[in-house]
């Protein structure tokens, strides 16, 4: 006599008992109930269509439900949502200022400082001397004046909100003149036309490609010119046949014409006392000069090579900055008291006399001396831990990069190490450790994953072998 078959559909748990189940209900303090009973939902739904092509009967769905496999499955999606969102990674991709895992990171001081402003009251517009009111970026143009010279500055949240200020102020209603091998994108989203249709000027291009001269601006300054804007070609070089109206010379032209003048460094660079000049290895403009230079107002990245959180940085004359400063655009624009104590951090640590202790200067820094031992150090690690076969590590001599579009050109020499990933394969190799706990990221090149120990931070050293014997 057989049996009457078992529908499965019916030995399915609905979603409220498996919310009663101790494993299932000690998660909802990490979800929420709502977002635990969807992954519950999502678990139970899986089976069911299992069940409907004929992959799963009664017998499979009791078998997995002895084994603990649905508590399982919503555990994997509780895991998962947690590790999704910005988790802190370790970066081997030897870029150093990688904008897709956040540029420049600070300094253990100045995150410090950022927690302590984010978690409680602090004086942030308001001078606790006086009790008066003041303006929350006094004392970090205080630092900045001493740091690259200039009368006034102003800070907002990136540069880009920067250049927005800077034109719309200058510029709105009226034309911004642009030599035409100036006219940047930055990494998709900001293109210097876009940027100066938003900000409401029109755009005025001069020159050519490769060769723009002073008598060009001049040529095209009238009774509609606003600006005469220099912009720096970071992520890309114009390279032969090529003139460009120096900093000094526009700003001239700007004081002979009666219109104001400025420069969008993007990066920028600085090299104070008491650290290795940057200024030999990277191919950027320096910060203090171009403020030297006359020009009326000088914009720069905080997060680039200035090693600071996020922002962006108006230095140059009194007079403009006060016109920025009283833009109403400026309050949409403003910095945040986070990045704000960052920034006053980093600039205090640099006029100490410590820049060589930032991170992101330390590793422009770090000589081939340096690296070399702890590429040959990790190596050797990982031949102990991966249990891949035919998994091959050797220290190679290879190039890192300074990233976020400064110095294109420039390549600092670094042992890495290339991995063969022998039949597991390079892409899923890359795949596996950017997933892993911790997350890696690494580089590929001609079919070998590269570790470059470069842009390696205090204890990713032992994460990375962490990663790796997790394989
Ligand atoms: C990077 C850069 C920007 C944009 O700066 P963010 O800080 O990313 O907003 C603008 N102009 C130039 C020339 C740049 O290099």
């Amino acid at each position: 006599m057989t049996q009457p078959k078992t529908n499965p559909y019916r030995l399915l748990p609905s979603v409220d008992e498996v919310l009663a189940w101790p494993e299932i209900a000690e998660l909802a303090p990490r979800t929420g109930r709502e977002l635990l009973a969807e992954f519950v939902g999502r678990s139970i739904d899986r089976w069911r269509s299992e069940i409907r092509a004929g992959e799963l009967d009664a017998a499979g769905v009791r078998e997995r439900l002895e084994r603990g496999d649905l508590a399982r499955s919503v555990l994997s999606w509780v895991e998962r949502e947690a590790k999704s969102g910005l988790v802190p990674v370790v970066n081997a991709t030897g870029v150093v200022l990688h904008t897709g895992l956040g540029r420049a990171p600070v300094h253990p001081e100045v995150a410090e400082a950022m927690a302590r402003a984010a978690s409680r009251y602090g004086t942030l517009e308001v001078d606790r001397f006086t009790g008066l009111r003041n303006r929350r970026d006094d004392r970090l143009c205080e630092l900045l004046l001493r740091l690259v010279g200039g009368e006034a500055a102003i800070a907002v949240n990136n540069n880009a909100a920067a250049v927005l200020l800077l034109l719309n102020t200058f510029a709105a209603g009226k034309e911004t003149v642009v030599s035409r091998g100036e006219l940047v994108e930055i990494g998709g989203s900001f293109r210097m036309p876009d940027v100066m249709e938003r900000a409401g000027t029109k755009l005025v291009e001069v020159g050519t490609t490769n060769r723009t001269r002073g008598a060009d601006f001049r040529a095209a300054c009238g009774e509609r010119t606003g600006l005469l804007l220099k912009v720096h070609t970071s992520n890309f070089r114009v390279v032969g046949f090529t003139e460009e109206v120096g900093a000094a010379e526009l700003a001239d032209l700007g004081r002979e014409l009666d219109v104001p003048t400025a420069f969008d460094l993007g990066s920028g660079l600085i090299d104070p006392e008491g650290a290795a000049p940057l200024g030999g290895i990277l191919r950027e403009p320096g910060i203090r000069e171009a403020v030297a230079s006359g020009i009326d107002v000088v914009t720069f990245s905080g997060d680039k090579l200035l090693g600071a959180p996020q922002a962006g940085v108006l230095v140059g004359k009194r007079e403009p900055i006060a016109r920025l400063r009283a833009n109403p655009l400026y309050r949409a624009l403003r910095l945040d008291k986070t990045a704000l104590a960052g920034l006053e951090a980093t600039a205090e640590m640099i006029l100490a006399g410590r820049a060589a202790e930032l991170p992101t200067r330390a590793m422009l820094t770090l000589g081939r001396d340096a690296l070399e031992p702890v590429a040959e150090r990790i190596a050797a690690a990982l031949r102990k831990v991966v249990r891949i076969p035919s998994f091959r590590v050797e220290v190679v001599l290879d190039a890192s990069q300074p990233g976020s579009g400064s110095s294109p050109d420039v390549y600092l020499p670094s042992p890495v190490l290339r991995i063969d990933a022998g039949e597991f394969g390079v892409e899923a190799l890359a795949q596996t450790l950017r997933a892993g706990d911790p997350p890696v990221f690494a580089r590929i090149h001609e079919d070998r994953l590269m570790l470059d120990p470069r842009t390696l931070l205090e204890g990713d050293e032992e994460r990375l072998v962490t990663a790796f014997r997790a394989l």
